[in-house]
C-alpha cells in the first residue's frame, strides 16, 4: 500500500486528461451525473460557471476535473475549514495531489504549503476567503500565474455573498477581486441554495453576468419526508429510531440548547450513541463530538441549526426534527444533510398545534422593521403550508423553489398513505365564534372546553357557559378540536396575540369563514391509535436491500475493514469507500482486482491502495 498519495497525479498535463478518463480512472465513477459533465466542459474550456446544485449533487467534482485537465493550479475557496480538511482527505485517497490553507494550520505548515504552491506541486488548493484577500497571498497567486499558471477560481457556498441568506460572510463579498486581478482565469461559484433572489445576488456580487448557469433539479428522490403530528415526540422518535435507524448516523435538531441537552441525556439513557451540539458548549467539546459524529458509525448528533454547516458525511441515514425549523428553506437544508450518497435517508419530523402556536407567537413579537416581517410571515406560511399538506411532500418542497414535480414520489407520508380531506367549514365557523364570543384572549386549551361544554373553575370563573358557543362542539372529540384549531392557526386564520400570552384573535381573514364566503376543508388527522411512527407501509426495493443489508454479515465485515483503514489513517470511513460502494461489492462479489475496478467509486488510487484489503475479506467466505 503505497502512503503517499501526493505523488500520483503529477501535476503537468498527460495525454490521458480527458474529464472522461480522470472521472472513470481517478474517481472511480462510471459516468457523471445531472449537468456535471455540461459544466466541468464548460470550465476545462475555460468558461465561467454559475452551478446550483442540491446537497449531495455532486458540485465538488465539477471543478476537480475541470482543475485536473488544466494545467497549473485550481483554488477553492470555501468558508468552511472542517470541510476543506475532509475535501483535502478524500482527493489525496484519490491520489490527487491537494491542500489547504486557513487558521488551522500553524506557521510551518503554512509556510510548507506555500512552498509546494511555489514549486507547482499541487493540483489543488483549498483556502479560506479572509486567507485569500490577503496581499500576501494575493502576491503569491500572481507570481504562480506567470510560472505554474492557475487552472481555475472555484467558489464554493457561493450563497455566502448573500447578505439575505443564513451564511452571509462578509469576506465573500470582496472575492470581485479576482475578476479584477486574474481576468483570464475562469470562475466556477457553487451552492445547493436555490431561491432567484439569492441567485441574483450571487452573479450581481461576484462580477458572473457573463458566466453561464447551470441549475439543476433540487429533488432528492432518495429522501423520504414524513411529518409525524406530535404526540409524545420523545417516545416517537424513540420509535423511529428503534423501527428505522438502529444502527444508523443521524442528526436530531431541536430548537432550544436545553432541549438539545435533555434530548441528548434522554437518548443516552436509553443506549443510543447520542451527542450534543449547540453554540453554548465550549469549543474543544464541540469539536470533539463533530469529530465522533464525523469519524465513527452509527452516532446521533443532538444539535441547534449551529451544527450542520460543511459537514459533508455522506451516509446520514436520517435528519429529524423535534422542533420546526425556520423556514422551508432551512428544512430543506437541513434535511439535505442526510443520504448525500443517493442511498435511502429519512427526513422526520413531528408537529403539533404547541409548534405552530409558538412560531405565530414569535413572529408577532419579532422587532424587526414591517418589510421583513412580512417576507418572515410568508415564509412561515409557506412552512406551516407544507406541515399541513396533504398532497405529495417532494412536489410541495419544489412548487416553493419554483420547479416542477409530478408528484406521486412514492417516498414521502401523504404519497405512501393518502390522508383524507374533509368539508371543515362548520366546524371552522364554531372554532372562530367561540374566539369571538369569549373575548379574543383565551388559549386553545379553554376554547376547546367551552366548546365541549365542559364546566371547569376557568368556565365558572369567566361565566363561559353562559355563552352560545358553550357545548355547540360535542359532535367531534377533543383530539378533532385541537386539529382544527391547528389548521385555522397553520392557515393564518386566527392571530396568537403575544401580549395576550398566546390567546387568539381573529383577523381579516376569519371573516369571509365566519359569514359563510369560504369554504374550508381540512386535512383529516389519524387518530394516535392508529398513527404509524414506525416505517410506512410500503418500502422501495432499494429501500428494502439496504436494510436486509445492515443484517448481513459480509456487509458488517466489509464495514470493519473500512473502519480498520480509517483509523490507521485517521480520516472518516466514508473517505476510504462511500456506503454505495460497499453495497455495490456486496452485491457483486468480485473476486479479482480486475472485477473490484468496474465497481463504481473504485478508481486506480483506491485500487492500489485497498484492492487487495477487500478481496482478502471476500476469500474469507463470509
Ligand atoms: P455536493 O457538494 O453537491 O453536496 P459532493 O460533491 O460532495 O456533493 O458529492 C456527493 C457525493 O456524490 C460524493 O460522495 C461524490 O463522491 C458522489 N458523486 C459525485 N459525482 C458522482 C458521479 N458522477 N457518480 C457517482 N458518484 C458521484
Amino acid at each position: 500500500m503505497s502512503n503517499d498519495p501526493d505523488k500520483h497525479t503529477a501535476p503537468d498535463d498527460t495525454p490521458d486528461n480527458t474529464p472522461d478518463r480522470i472521472l472513470r480512472d481517478i474517481f472511480g465513477y462510471p459516468e457523471f451525473r445531472g449537468n456535471q459533465q455540461n459544466v466541468i466542459e464548460h470550465v476545462t474550456n475555460g468558461g465561467d460557471a454559475l452551478v446550483l446544485m442540491p446537497t449531495g449533487g455532486g458540485k465538488s467534482l465539477c471543478y476537480q476535473i475541470p482543475a485536473l485537465c488544466r494545467s497549473g493550479l485550481g483554488i477553492v475557496i470555501s468558508p468552511l475549514i472542517a470541510l476543506m480538511q475532509d475535501q483535502v482527505d478524500a482527493l489525496k485517497q484519490l491520489g490527487v495531489a491537494a491542500a489547504f490553507m486557513n487558521s488551522s494550520l500553524d506557521i510551518d505548515a503554512a509556510r510548507e504549503v506555500s512552498r509546494q504552491v511555489q514549486r507547482g506541486e499541487l493540483k489543488l488548493l483549498y483556502v479560506a476567503p479572509e486567507r485569500l484577500m490577503t496581499e500576501s497571498f494575493l502576491n503569491l497567486l500572481e507570481r504562480l500565474q506567470q510560472t505554474n499558471g492557475i487552472s481555475l477560481f472555484a467558489i464554493d457556498e457561493a450563497h455566502c455573498v448573500s447578505q439575505w441568506g443564513h451564511d452571509f460572510r462578509p469576506e465573500y463579498r470582496a472575492l470581485t477581486v479576482l475578476h479584477e486581478r486574474f481576468p483570464a482565469v475562469p470562475r466556477i461559484a457553487l451552492t445547493a441554495t436555490a431561491d432567484a433572489p439569492t441567485r441574483r445576488e450571487i452573479v450581481e456580487r461576484l462580477a458572473l453576468e457573463q458566466a453561464q448557469q447551470f441549475v439543476s433539479s433540487f429533488d432528492r428522490p432518495n429522501i423520504r419526508y414524513r411529518v409525524t403530528l406530535k404526540d409524545n415526540a420523545r417516545q416517537q422518535l424513540l420509535s423511529f429510531l428503534e423501527t428505522e435507524h438502529a444502527d444508523d448516523a443521524g442528526i436530531v435538531y431541536c430548537l432550544s440548547r436545553k432541549k438539545v441537552d435533555d434530548t441528548a441525556a434522554w437518548l443516552k439513557e436509553q443506549g443510543w450513541d447520542a451527542l450534543p451540539y449547540h453554540a453554548g458548549l465550549d469549543a474543544a467539546l464541540r469539536s470533539k463530538h463533530q469529530s465522533r459524529f464525523i469519524q465513527e458509525e452509527g452516532v446521533i448528533m443532538v444539535a441547534t441549526v449551529a451544527f450542520g454547516m460543511g459537514i459533508d458525511k455522506s451516509n446520514v441515514r436520517f435528519v429529524a426534527h423535534l422542533d420546526l425549523p425556520k423556514s422551508l428553506e432551512a428544512y430543506y437544508q437541513e434535511t439535505g444533510r442526510a443520504g448525500r450518497d443517493g442511498l435511502p435517508a429519512n427526513a422526520w419530523m413531528a408537529y403539533g398545534l404547541g409548534d405552530v402556536v409558538s412560531m405565530r407567537q414569535m413572529l408577532m413579537s419579532g422587532e424587526a422593521p414591517e418589510a421583513r416581517r412580512r417576507v418572515e410571515l410568508q415564509k412561515l406560511d409557506a412552512l406551516l403550508g407544507y406541515c399541513e399538506a396533504t398532497e405529495c411532500r417532494h412536489q410541495t418542497v419544489l412548487r416553493y423553489f419554483g420547479e416542477d414535480h409530478p408528484g406521486n414520489c412514492a417516498q414521502c407520508d401523504n404519497c405512501l398513505e393518502p390522508v383524507d380531506r374533509w368539508n371543515a367549514t362548520q366546524a371552522a365557523q364554531m372554532a372562530l365564534s367561540c374566539v369571538y364570543r369569549t373575548g379574543q384572549r383565551f388559549g386553545v386549551g379553554h376554547l376547546i372546553d367551552v366548546l365541549l361544554g365542559k364546566t371547569t373553575a376557568k368556565i365558572e370563573q369567566f361565566n363561559h357557559q353562559q355563552l352560545s358557543t358553550f357545548g355547540i362542539g360535542q359532535e367531534l372529540a377533543q383530539q378533532q378540536w385541537s386539529s382544527v384549531y391547528r389548521q385555522l392557526i397553520a392557515a393564518g386564520m386566527l392571530t396568537v396575540d403575544m401580549e395576550a400570552y398566546g390567546g387568539l384573535k381573529l383577523n381579516e381573514s376569519s371573516r369571509p369563514v365566519l359569514k359563510g364566503q369560504q369554504e374550508v376543508w381540512m386535512r383529516r388527522d389519524a387518530a394516535p391509535s392508529k398513527r404509524k411512527t414506525g416505517s410506512a407501509a410500503r418500502g422501495t426495493r432499494k429501500q428494502e436491500a439496504f436494510a436486509a443489508a445492515n443484517e448481513d454479515r459480509l456487509w458488517l465485515a466489509l464495514k470493519a475493514k473500512r473502519m480498520e483503514l480509517a483509523r490507521e489513517q485517521g480520516v472518516p470511513p466514508y473517505v476510504i469507500f462511500h456506503d454505495s460502494t460497499l453495497l455495490e461489492m456486496m452485491d457483486r462479489h468480485p473476486g479479482s482486482l480486475a472485477e473490484l475496478a468496474r465497481i463504481s467509486g473504485v478508481g486506480q488510487g483506491k485500487l492500489a491502495r485497498y484492492g487487495d484489503e477487500f478481496l482478502k475479506v471476500f476469500e474469507e467466505k463470509l
